[in-house]
Protein backbone atom coordinates (compact mmCIF):
# COMPACT_ATOMS: atom_id res chain seq x y z
CA UNK A 1 0.00 0.00 0.00
CA UNK A 2 1.45 3.35 -1.31
CA UNK A 3 1.99 5.15 2.09
CA UNK A 4 0.42 8.26 2.66
CA UNK A 5 2.40 10.54 5.34
CA UNK A 6 -0.17 13.34 6.43
CA UNK A 7 1.99 14.92 9.30
CA UNK A 8 -1.44 15.80 11.44
CA UNK A 9 -3.89 13.14 10.05
CA UNK A 10 -4.15 10.57 13.30
CA UNK A 11 -6.09 6.79 13.25
CA UNK A 12 -7.31 5.47 16.51
CA UNK A 13 -7.13 1.64 17.76
CA UNK A 14 -9.08 1.12 20.37
CA UNK A 15 -7.18 -2.03 22.16
CA UNK A 16 -3.85 -1.24 20.57
CA UNK A 17 -1.28 -2.66 23.33
CA UNK A 18 -1.32 -6.57 22.24
CA UNK A 19 -2.66 -8.62 19.58
CA UNK A 20 -5.07 -8.05 16.45
CA UNK A 21 -5.33 -4.38 18.18
CA UNK A 22 -1.09 -4.17 17.80
CA UNK A 23 -0.46 -5.23 14.37
CA UNK A 24 -3.28 -3.02 13.06
CA UNK A 25 -1.32 0.03 14.41
CA UNK A 26 1.92 -1.39 12.71
CA UNK A 27 0.08 -1.57 9.70
CA UNK A 28 -1.62 2.11 9.58
CA UNK A 29 1.70 3.41 10.79
CA UNK A 30 3.18 1.81 7.40
CA UNK A 31 0.52 3.62 5.95
CA UNK A 32 1.32 6.75 7.31
CA UNK A 33 -0.81 7.44 9.85
CA UNK A 34 0.17 8.39 13.48
CA UNK A 35 -1.77 6.33 15.98
CA UNK A 36 -3.53 6.97 19.13
CA UNK A 37 -2.79 3.46 21.03
CA UNK A 38 -5.46 2.38 23.23
CA UNK A 39 -5.06 0.52 26.09
CA UNK A 40 -7.23 -0.22 29.35
CA UNK A 41 -4.73 -1.80 32.24
CA UNK A 42 -1.37 -2.44 30.08
CA UNK A 43 0.97 -0.03 29.40
CA UNK A 44 3.83 -2.23 29.62
CA UNK A 45 2.40 -3.46 25.99
CA UNK A 46 0.89 -0.50 24.79
CA UNK A 47 4.17 1.37 25.33
CA UNK A 48 6.08 -1.75 23.42
CA UNK A 49 3.25 -1.17 20.72
CA UNK A 50 4.17 2.77 20.68
CA UNK A 51 8.10 1.99 19.78
CA UNK A 52 6.97 -0.62 16.83
CA UNK A 53 4.87 2.38 15.29
CA UNK A 54 7.67 5.06 15.63
CA UNK A 55 9.76 2.99 13.60
CA UNK A 56 7.57 4.16 10.75
CA UNK A 57 8.63 7.72 11.28
CA UNK A 58 4.92 8.49 12.50
CA UNK A 59 4.19 9.70 16.16
CA UNK A 60 2.85 6.95 18.66
CA UNK A 61 0.80 8.59 21.57
CA UNK A 62 -0.69 6.54 24.00
CA UNK A 63 -4.44 6.68 25.30
CA UNK A 64 -5.24 4.54 28.51
CA UNK A 65 -9.23 4.29 29.16
CA UNK A 66 -11.86 1.30 29.39
CA UNK A 67 -13.77 2.00 26.72
CA UNK A 68 -17.13 0.53 28.61
CA UNK A 69 -16.65 3.86 30.42
CA UNK A 70 -17.97 6.98 29.38
CA UNK A 71 -16.78 9.11 31.66
CA UNK A 72 -13.19 7.46 31.14
CA UNK A 73 -13.75 8.32 27.47
CA UNK A 74 -14.74 11.47 27.55
CA UNK A 75 -11.65 12.46 30.10
CA UNK A 76 -8.88 11.34 27.72
CA UNK A 77 -10.40 10.95 24.41
CA UNK A 78 -12.37 13.74 24.05
CA UNK A 79 -9.87 16.12 26.00
CA UNK A 80 -7.50 14.88 23.26
CA UNK A 81 -9.58 15.67 20.60
CA UNK A 82 -10.76 19.28 21.65
CA UNK A 83 -6.53 19.74 22.92
CA UNK A 84 -5.98 18.44 18.94
CA UNK A 85 -8.32 20.46 16.93
CA UNK A 86 -6.09 20.28 13.53
CA UNK A 87 -5.36 16.57 14.19
CA UNK A 88 -8.07 15.12 12.67
CA UNK A 89 -8.57 11.72 13.58
CA UNK A 90 -9.53 9.88 9.90
CA UNK A 91 -9.52 6.39 11.07
CA UNK A 92 -11.62 4.82 14.13
CA UNK A 93 -10.78 1.08 14.39
CA UNK A 94 -13.12 -0.72 17.21
CA UNK A 95 -11.01 -3.66 17.72
CA UNK A 96 -11.20 -3.59 21.97
CA UNK A 97 -12.83 -6.66 23.57
CA UNK A 98 -12.78 -9.31 25.57
CA UNK A 99 -14.34 -12.86 26.40
CA UNK A 100 -15.63 -14.27 29.43
CA UNK A 101 -16.92 -18.17 28.47
CA UNK A 102 -19.98 -20.16 30.01
CA UNK A 103 -22.39 -22.13 28.91
CA UNK A 104 -25.92 -20.17 29.45
CA UNK A 105 -26.78 -22.23 32.04
CA UNK A 106 -23.93 -20.85 34.56
CA UNK A 107 -23.62 -17.54 32.85
CA UNK A 108 -23.27 -14.85 35.53
CA UNK A 109 -25.27 -11.49 34.84
CA UNK A 110 -22.10 -10.16 35.66
CA UNK A 111 -20.05 -11.60 32.94
CA UNK A 112 -23.15 -11.20 30.79
CA UNK A 113 -23.23 -7.35 31.42
CA UNK A 114 -19.18 -6.97 31.28
CA UNK A 115 -18.65 -8.83 27.64
CA UNK A 116 -21.79 -6.44 26.18
CA UNK A 117 -20.49 -3.45 27.94
CA UNK A 118 -16.81 -3.66 26.58
CA UNK A 119 -18.08 -4.66 23.23
CA UNK A 120 -21.32 -2.50 22.66
CA UNK A 121 -20.87 0.49 24.95
CA UNK A 122 -17.72 0.06 23.96
CA UNK A 123 -18.68 0.69 20.88
CA UNK A 124 -20.84 3.74 20.98
CA UNK A 125 -19.02 5.54 23.54
CA UNK A 126 -15.35 5.62 21.86
CA UNK A 127 -17.37 5.62 18.43
CA UNK A 128 -19.89 8.85 18.40
CA UNK A 129 -17.38 11.91 19.23
CA UNK A 130 -14.73 10.72 16.71
CA UNK A 131 -17.39 10.28 13.95
CA UNK A 132 -18.83 13.38 14.94
CA UNK A 133 -15.38 15.42 14.15
CA UNK A 134 -15.67 13.06 10.85
CA UNK A 135 -18.97 14.45 9.36
CA UNK A 136 -17.60 17.65 9.89
CA UNK A 137 -14.37 16.84 7.90
CA UNK A 138 -16.38 14.92 5.38
CA UNK A 139 -13.98 12.17 5.39
CA UNK A 140 -13.70 8.93 7.50
CA UNK A 141 -12.86 5.29 7.74
CA UNK A 142 -14.53 2.93 10.13
CA UNK A 143 -13.84 -0.93 10.80
CA UNK A 144 -15.11 -2.72 13.28
CA UNK A 145 -13.85 -5.98 14.55
CA UNK A 146 -16.19 -8.21 15.23
CA UNK A 147 -16.33 -12.03 15.57
CA UNK A 148 -17.31 -15.47 13.39
CA UNK A 149 -19.29 -15.74 16.91
CA UNK A 150 -21.08 -13.08 15.68
CA UNK A 151 -22.35 -14.39 12.94
CA UNK A 152 -22.38 -18.00 13.43
CA UNK A 153 -23.07 -17.89 17.00
CA UNK A 154 -20.85 -20.10 19.31
CA UNK A 155 -21.84 -22.42 21.84
CA UNK A 156 -20.39 -21.04 25.83
CA UNK A 157 -20.36 -17.62 24.10
CA UNK A 158 -24.04 -16.46 24.46
CA UNK A 159 -22.74 -13.22 25.68
CA UNK A 160 -20.01 -12.77 23.01
CA UNK A 161 -22.19 -13.98 20.11
CA UNK A 162 -24.59 -11.16 21.44
CA UNK A 163 -22.26 -8.06 21.52
CA UNK A 164 -20.44 -9.07 18.44
CA UNK A 165 -23.57 -9.37 16.37
CA UNK A 166 -24.86 -6.09 17.74
CA UNK A 167 -22.07 -4.22 16.45
CA UNK A 168 -22.88 -6.57 12.81
CA UNK A 169 -26.07 -4.48 13.19
CA UNK A 170 -24.93 -1.02 14.41
CA UNK A 171 -21.82 -1.85 11.07
CA UNK A 172 -24.73 -2.03 8.51
CA UNK A 173 -26.82 0.49 9.93
CA UNK A 174 -24.21 3.59 10.41
CA UNK A 175 -23.03 2.78 7.15
CA UNK A 176 -26.04 4.21 5.63
CA UNK A 177 -26.36 7.13 7.77
CA UNK A 178 -22.76 8.85 6.84
CA UNK A 179 -22.42 7.31 3.07
CA UNK A 180 -22.88 10.78 1.95
CA UNK A 181 -20.43 12.22 4.13
CA UNK A 182 -17.88 9.87 2.37
CA UNK A 183 -17.41 8.02 5.51
CA UNK A 184 -17.58 4.18 5.49
CA UNK A 185 -18.25 1.34 8.04
CA UNK A 186 -17.63 -1.96 8.05
CA UNK A 187 -16.40 -4.99 10.10
CA UNK A 188 -14.13 -7.69 10.04
CA UNK A 189 -15.11 -11.20 11.71
CA UNK A 190 -11.66 -13.10 12.78
CA UNK A 191 -12.29 -17.12 13.09
CA UNK A 192 -9.60 -18.15 15.46
CA UNK A 193 -6.47 -15.75 15.22
CA UNK A 194 -3.25 -16.86 17.71
CA UNK A 195 -3.08 -13.99 20.06
CA UNK A 196 -3.82 -14.30 24.36
CA UNK A 197 -7.35 -14.32 23.59
CA UNK A 198 -7.33 -17.23 22.02
CA UNK A 199 -4.34 -19.06 24.98
CA UNK A 200 -5.57 -22.16 26.33
CA UNK A 201 -7.34 -23.21 22.54
CA UNK A 202 -5.60 -25.96 21.40
CA UNK A 203 -4.94 -25.29 17.53
CA UNK A 204 -4.90 -29.11 16.32
CA UNK A 205 -8.17 -29.72 18.12
CA UNK A 206 -9.74 -27.05 15.53
CA UNK A 207 -7.28 -27.64 12.85
CA UNK A 208 -9.26 -30.20 10.68
CA UNK A 209 -12.58 -28.38 10.53
CA UNK A 210 -10.64 -25.22 9.32
CA UNK A 211 -10.03 -25.76 5.42
CA UNK A 212 -6.00 -23.92 6.03
CA UNK A 213 -5.84 -26.47 8.43
CA UNK A 214 -4.39 -23.52 11.03
CA UNK A 215 -5.42 -20.70 13.26
CA UNK A 216 -4.75 -16.80 11.40
CA UNK A 217 -2.32 -14.60 12.93
CA UNK A 218 -2.40 -10.94 14.02
CA UNK A 219 -0.97 -9.79 10.77
CA UNK A 220 -3.46 -11.21 8.44
CA UNK A 221 -6.45 -9.82 10.18
CA UNK A 222 -4.83 -6.21 9.93
CA UNK A 223 -3.61 -6.46 6.30
CA UNK A 224 -7.95 -6.97 5.82
CA UNK A 225 -8.32 -4.21 8.46
CA UNK A 226 -5.66 -2.18 6.75
CA UNK A 227 -7.31 -2.08 3.55
CA UNK A 228 -10.64 -1.24 4.88
CA UNK A 229 -9.08 1.74 6.81
CA UNK A 230 -7.65 2.76 3.01
CA UNK A 231 -8.54 5.66 0.94
CA UNK A 232 -8.69 2.47 -1.94
CA UNK A 233 -11.82 0.75 -0.21
CA UNK A 234 -13.61 3.74 -1.04
CA UNK A 235 -16.62 1.73 -2.46
CA UNK A 236 -17.06 -0.66 0.20
CA UNK A 237 -19.47 -0.14 3.12
CA UNK A 238 -21.63 -2.11 5.23
CA UNK A 239 -19.72 -5.33 4.60
CA UNK A 240 -18.48 -7.51 6.98
CA UNK A 241 -15.54 -9.63 5.97
CA UNK A 242 -14.92 -13.07 7.28
CA UNK A 243 -11.43 -13.65 8.03
CA UNK A 244 -11.53 -17.43 9.13
CA UNK A 245 -9.45 -19.64 7.07
CA UNK A 246 -12.30 -21.10 5.46
CA UNK A 247 -14.08 -22.20 8.65
CA UNK A 248 -18.01 -22.23 7.25
CA UNK A 249 -20.36 -19.56 8.70
P1 LIG B 1 -6.25 -9.75 23.16
O1 LIG B 1 -4.96 -10.28 22.66
O2 LIG B 1 -6.89 -10.32 24.37
O3 LIG B 1 -6.13 -8.16 23.32
C1 LIG B 1 -7.24 -7.43 23.75
C2 LIG B 1 -6.96 -5.96 23.59
O4 LIG B 1 -8.15 -5.24 23.94
C3 LIG B 1 -5.87 -5.48 24.52
O5 LIG B 1 -5.18 -4.45 23.87
C4 LIG B 1 -6.67 -4.94 25.71
O6 LIG B 1 -6.00 -3.92 26.45
C5 LIG B 1 -7.86 -4.36 25.00
N1 LIG B 1 -9.03 -4.22 25.85
C6 LIG B 1 -9.75 -5.21 26.44
N2 LIG B 1 -10.76 -4.67 27.15
C7 LIG B 1 -10.66 -3.32 26.99
C8 LIG B 1 -11.39 -2.22 27.49
N3 LIG B 1 -12.44 -2.40 28.30
N4 LIG B 1 -11.01 -0.96 27.14
C9 LIG B 1 -9.94 -0.77 26.33
N5 LIG B 1 -9.20 -1.78 25.84
C10 LIG B 1 -9.56 -3.03 26.18
O7 LIG B 1 -7.39 -9.88 22.03
P2 LIG B 1 -7.30 -10.08 20.45
O8 LIG B 1 -7.37 -11.52 20.18
O9 LIG B 1 -6.21 -9.26 19.89
O10 LIG B 1 -8.74 -9.48 20.06
C11 LIG B 1 -8.91 -8.21 19.45
C12 LIG B 1 -10.33 -8.13 18.92
O11 LIG B 1 -10.54 -9.20 17.99
C13 LIG B 1 -11.41 -8.28 20.00
O12 LIG B 1 -12.49 -7.43 19.71
C14 LIG B 1 -11.84 -9.73 19.86
O13 LIG B 1 -13.15 -9.91 20.32
C15 LIG B 1 -11.70 -9.91 18.36
N6 LIG B 1 -11.57 -11.32 17.94
C16 LIG B 1 -10.49 -12.06 18.29
C17 LIG B 1 -10.39 -13.37 17.85
C18 LIG B 1 -9.23 -14.26 18.17
O14 LIG B 1 -9.28 -15.47 17.82
N7 LIG B 1 -8.18 -13.79 18.81
C19 LIG B 1 -11.42 -13.91 17.06
C20 LIG B 1 -12.51 -13.12 16.73
C21 LIG B 1 -12.57 -11.82 17.17
P3 LIG B 1 -4.95 -4.27 27.68
O15 LIG B 1 -3.70 -4.77 27.00
O16 LIG B 1 -4.75 -2.98 28.38
O17 LIG B 1 -5.61 -5.31 28.50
Amino acid sequence: MTPDTHENKYALVTGGSRGIGRAICEKLAEMGYNILVNYNSNKTAAQETAKLVEQYHVKAELLQFDVANKAQVDATLVKWMEEHPDSPIEVLINNAGFRKDALFMWMEEENWDAVLNVNIAGFYNVTKPVFGKMLTNRYGRIVNVVSLSGIKGMPGQTNYSAAKAAIIGATKALAQEVGRAKITVNAVAPGFIKTDMTEGIEEKQYRSIIPLRRFGTSEEVADVVAFLASPKASYVTGEVISINGGLHT
